[in-house]
């Protein structure tokens, strides 16, 4: 029997910090988060927070890769790499997002997702929980740093064949593309996030989409419909758009790139009253770049992915826009929390709960609850990351 205890920090739970207080975990699992004990029970390995945070572990619903490894190279060491430089920014339950590469391409990235899901990839970093099934079906003109050549129509034949493995647990797809209502539906009928992104959609055809099930746009601001967007589409008079969709219904939840490069800080703070903690997630959308110096990378596949260029901060495309993000998710949530009127809870809870109740998870993580699995971190008091360990096991 393994058991761990936690000590001599401040407990971040979803709602409050519990000051000086204990977590216990017995073989993989929180049994106890509480006040403290004076006496430790013998065969207990105490770890000690140094008067730091003890948090829940992240959970990442939106990124590409890390480490010089992407997701889409298609390799099982590519995907362990990239798990394994999450975990140690705090990341304990990851799901690798497709982009916008060939059939063979994707089927290569599952295959190898599963195999790294099979060797058991949480013994040294983060836990897959699912696959974000997330390029190709985007919006030609709004395929961001995603290879054009790439973007397609989603079609039953093809999509049939990533969801039928039933790793993948997050679906993307732009709303106005032919077939976007059928691929929803068999998203949902799979229990996945059904999200719309990388899209041009307006109102009606978000209306049509959340019909089907979709419940969730990515990466708020970034790759999505406007009215100035659609005014060019349809001309006047001016129609709503994915941003007045996921604002005026309380059921949809949305992301940001809180990396600080995407966003200025009163977006941010706008996209965090407006849906409030439980409505927002933080991804971290980062990139093979992540703990690499700045240089020139390939975004998605090894071969024939799209190049950018890390500065050190961000990555760039080469037409000047952003190519997705080089941070980790410690990085997001010490960049929400400084931007924004949101507590520590709240934003851990952007971070872990959030994303873990989005995709159905959170009856196993997300948070520091008797019964869960033993996700937890240690924070210093600036949030840099100490310790992390998943289900109990430290990485
Ligand atoms: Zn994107
Ligand atoms: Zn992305």
């Amino acid at each position: 029997m393994s058991r761990l205890l936690f000590v001599n920090g401040s407990v971040v739970l979803p709602d409050r910090v519990l000051e000086d207080a204990v977590v216990e975990c017995v073989d993989g699992r929180i049994t106890r988060v509480g006040r403290s004990r004076r006496r430790v029970p013998a065969g207990v390995e105490v770890i000690d927070a140094g008067g730091g945070f003890i948090a829940p572990g992240f959970v990442d619903i939106h990124v590409h890769g890390g480490a010089g490894a992407d997701f889409m190279d298609g390799a099982v060491e590519a995907v362990v790499a990239a798990c394994r430089a999450h975990a140690r920014h705090g990341t304990t339950t990851i799901f690798p997002t497709t982009t916008t590469g060939s059939p063979a391409q994707i089927e290569a990235m599952l295959a190898a997702c599963a195999a790294a899901q099979r060797a058991g990839v949480a013994e040294t970093g983060a836990r897959l929980g699912g696959v974000h099934l997330y390029g190709p079906y985007f919006a030609s003109d709004k395929a961001g740093c995603h290879a054009l050549e790439g973007c397609r129509a989603p079609v039953a034949g093809e999509y049939e064949r990533y969801l039928a493995g039933g790793l993948v647990r997050v679906a993307t797809c732009a709303a106005e593309l032919p077939g976007a209502v059928a691929f929803y539906r068999a998203a949902k009928k799979r229990r996945c996030l059904v999200t719309c992104g990388h899209s041009n959609a307006s109102w009606g055809e978000m209306e049509a989409a959340y019909k089907a099930g979709m419940r969730h746009v990515d990466h708020f601001w970034c790759a999505m419909s406007s009215v100035p967007s659609l005014r060019a589409r349809f001309g006047v008079p001016m129609q709503a758009s994915m941003a007045e969709f996921v604002l005026a219904r309380p059921e949809m939840s949305t992301e940001v790139i809180a990396d600080g490069c995407h966003l200025a800080p009163e977006l941010l703070e706008f996209a965090y009253r407006m849906k409030g903690a439980a409505r927002l997630l933080l991804v971290t959308d980062s990139n093979r770049a992540l703990d690499l110096p700045p240089g020139r990378y390939r975004f998605g596949p090894e071969g024939d992915g799209s190049w950018f260029e890390s500065d050190g901060k961000v990555g760039w495309a080469p037409n000047g826009s952003l190519a997705s993000s080089i941070m980790g998710m410690d990085h997001m949530v010490r960049t929400m929390l400084k931007s924004t009127s949101a507590s520590l809870p709240e934003v851990v809870r952007m971070a872990s709960l959030t994303p873990a109740e989005r995709v159905g998870l959170a009856t196993q993580t997300g948070s520091l609850e008797a019964g869960k699995k033993a996700d937890v971190l240690v924070l210093s008091k600036r949030l840099t990351v100490r310790r992390v360990f998943v289900g109990g096991v430290a990485v």
